[in-house]
């Protein structure tokens, strides 16, 4: 029998990859999409345990303009329900108390995260002079413009939230990359800001932190039900070889190793298992991608007794800076966003532990995840009773840490990349660690193998 033959095989059904193959699928292509795990959605995963509704991944999602038109274009835009409006509040523990997030000008000016030293400080930013930020760090950056304060106490925390990372290795042309264009047209993040606020037109997106009703891996399920070809799950992409006009997909599965010929191949997996797969291709490409760092994360979903927690709990939860006697990242509290994840009467905090503070977190034993954990709550919200562990997740590859040299890294692999024929890369690792990022880097990918297709007629 001969080497089935595809339009595009994706390996990979994150949300990067099944983006990329709804998309190629919009265009009429045959498209078999390949994952190792045993269900789609990649680190998107949700579970039912003891009447709470988990998350072993990300728990809210924003909605940005690229996700947004693909949600209508697959008419989906109804699998997803908004945050309560109580999450705008958001918390910092900082000198032994939660302190608010200010959430408008005026609470800023309010707001004891900053001195009053620091919020003049802020206010002299247009008078900074311009540099290029190449190579900077965050802080470094915020820092040059904004002061100091701003960058440990603001900046940092927000990072540690959504990249488990630090702000001084962090590069801000990756994280910011508007604010350092602000900063190079403008001269001034706060003249750049106003202005593109005042040009602003095109797609927007949704407001807010959203999720789907029933969880994110339930809505990567949704998603890959709209393939016609289900997933080939538990199946591993091993490796590439050119094969005339074509590529042969070596595949290790239940069924033993096989191989397909496609016309065209998304690579929508972690950089790491990219570089394995592209080893054959490209040597040079795969120590490209080798060099991508990722942090680890370890989510602790908590069942907690709301009358058993000594202060207060509202809004979407806090987050802790980096701080020497603090373990834990910070803490959701998920029945207080979404209607449905808890059963009456209790609370489900989601904890997050590890990061780059803390990386050997993720090869610690459980009862001394627990430990730590259950002794930074007590700390921080006072426990009258031990919370109930609903489980423990570790996701060794969990959040790509875009280093100070990450965008001419990514410059260098599209690179080499554009010199392969009908093969893109996608995922979060690319531009931007969110699922809406994701999901648009997996849509871009299927847009530029259609161009390169239409440049070839
Ligand atoms: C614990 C955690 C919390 C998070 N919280 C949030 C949040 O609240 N909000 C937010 O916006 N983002 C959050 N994120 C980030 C966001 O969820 C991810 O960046 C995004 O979902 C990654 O999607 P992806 O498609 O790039 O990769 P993945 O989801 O990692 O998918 C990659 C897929 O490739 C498969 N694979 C690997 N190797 C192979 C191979 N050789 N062959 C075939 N398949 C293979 C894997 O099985 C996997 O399914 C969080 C991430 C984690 C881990």
């Amino acid at each position: 029998m001969g080497t089935p033959e595809l339009g595009a095989v994706v390996a990979g059904a994150g949300i990067s990859g099944l983006a990329a193959a709804l998309e190629l699928q919009e265009s009429g292509a045959e498209i078999l999409v390949v994952d190792a795990s045993d269900r789609p959605g990649g680190v998107m995963r949700t579970d039912h345990i003891g009447g709470f509704v988990i998350e072993r991944g990300p728990n809210t999602t924003q909605v940005k303009a690229p996700m947004l038109a693909f949600l209508r274009r697959q008419g989906a835009e109804d699998q997803m329900v908004a945050a309560r409006s109580e999450g705008r509040r958001r918390y910092f523990y900082r000198d032994g108390e939660l302190v608010r997030v200010p959430d408008s000008p005026i609470a800023f000016a309010r707001s004891p995260l900053l001195t009053g030293k620091a919020k003049l400080r802020m206010l002299a930013e247009p008078l900074m002079r311009r540099r290029d930020a190449e190579g900077e760090s965050v802080s470094e950056f915020i820092g040059r413009r904004l002061g100091d304060e701003v960058a440990s106490a603001l900046v940092g925390p927000f990072l540690t939230g959504v990249y488990a990372g630090n702000e001084r290795e962090l590069g801000v042309e990756a994280v910011f990359p508007s604010l350092v264009e602000h900063e190079r047209k403008s001269g001034s993040l706060a003249i750049g800001m106003i202005s593109s606020a005042l040009r602003r037109g095109g797609p927007k997106g949704l407001r807010g932190s959203w999720s789907a009703p029933n969880g994110m891996g339930p809505f990567a399920r949704s998603l890959a039900e709209r393939l016609v070809e289900a997933p080939a799950l538990e199946s591993r992409v091993t490796g590439l070889r050119r094969d005339g006009d074509a590529w042969l997909v070596f595949i290790s599965g239940p069924g033993g190793p096989q191989r397909l010929r496609a016309k065209r191949v998304v690579l929508a997996v972690p950089a790491p298992q990219a570089a394995e797969i592209l080893r054959g291709v490209d040597t040079d490409l795969a120590e490209a991608l080798e060099q991508i760092d990722y942090a680890p994360i370890v989510g602790v979903p908590l069942g907690v007794t709301p009358s058993a927690v000594r202060t207060k709990i509202d809004g979407f939860g806090f987050l802790v800076p980096h701080q020497p006697d603090v373990s834990l990242l910070g803490c959701l509290f998920m029945s207080r966003l979404f209607a449905g994840r808890a059963p009456t009467g209790r609370d489900l905090f989601q904890c997050l532990l590890g990061g780059t503070h803390w990386r050997e977190a993720i090869d610690q034993p459980d009862d001394v995840i627990l430990k730590k954990l259950h002794a930074d709550l007590d700390q921080i919200v006072g426990l009258d009773e031990e919370p109930e562990t609903l489980a423990i997740t570790r996701v060794r590859q969990a959040i790509p840490q875009p280093g100070r040299n990450h965008r001419r890294l990514i410059a260098e692999i599209r690179r080499r990349l554009a010199e392969l024929p009908d093969i893109e890369l996608a995922g979060a690792y690319l531009d931007g660690i969110s699922v809406s990022d994701a999901l648009a880097s997996g849509l871009g990918a299927a847009s530029r193998l259609e161009q390169r297709t239409a440049a070839q007629q």
